[in-house]
């Protein structure tokens, strides 16, 4: 998701609350907005999008609280923690093992289409191990040939 994305009042804070209890945490106000922000559907933060969007819920909201708390989702399986490098960590609401498209030129994080997954080479591995699934980020960027050709596309 991106941060400007809007997120209402209305999705319903109850379902939110018994979500935080089911994963062993506390339902605090900061962490019902945050909640709200990653758990309404598949998104992928960075916490700093966290913040911005969870500020529109909760205006007091401090980046303190949202780098305390995103840990703390990650350790109770409601979030899955992506390192893209040492600066920048992703945070993802879908948990289950699955791969990445990174758009080098824009910061895009999205799931792998399953049509580029297929696509991909399956690692070839020893007789006493079997694949339990691929969890790979593809970096991409927009191709130059790309860029040029529409570039002339506009001039015309
Ligand atoms: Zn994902």
């Amino acid at each position: 998701m991106h941060a400007t994305e809007k997120v209402t009042k209305a999705s319903c804070p109850a379902h939110f609350e018994s979500l935080l209890r089911d994963a062993g945490i506390q339902p605090t106000p900061q962490r019902l907005a945050i909640a709200q922000v990653l758990l309404h559907k598949a998104v992928h933060c960075t916490a700093d999008e966290v913040l911005q969007a969870a500020r529109t819920l909760l205006p007091s909201l401090s980046r303190a609280t949202v780098y305390n708390s995103l840990p703390l989702f990650v350790e109770k399986g409601l979030l899955r923690a992506l390192r893209l490098d040492s600066e920048r960590t992703i945070y993802d609401s879908r948990t289950d093992v699955h791969s990445h498209l990174y758009h080098e030129d824009t910061g895009l994080l999205e799931d792998l289409p399953p049509a580029m997954l297929h696509s991909m080479p399956r690692p070839v591995l020893p007789p006493t191990l079997e694949l339990v699934g691929l969890d790979v980020i593809v970096h991409v960027r927009q191709s130059k040939l790309h860029e040029t050709r529409t570039s002339d596309d506009i001039t015309l």
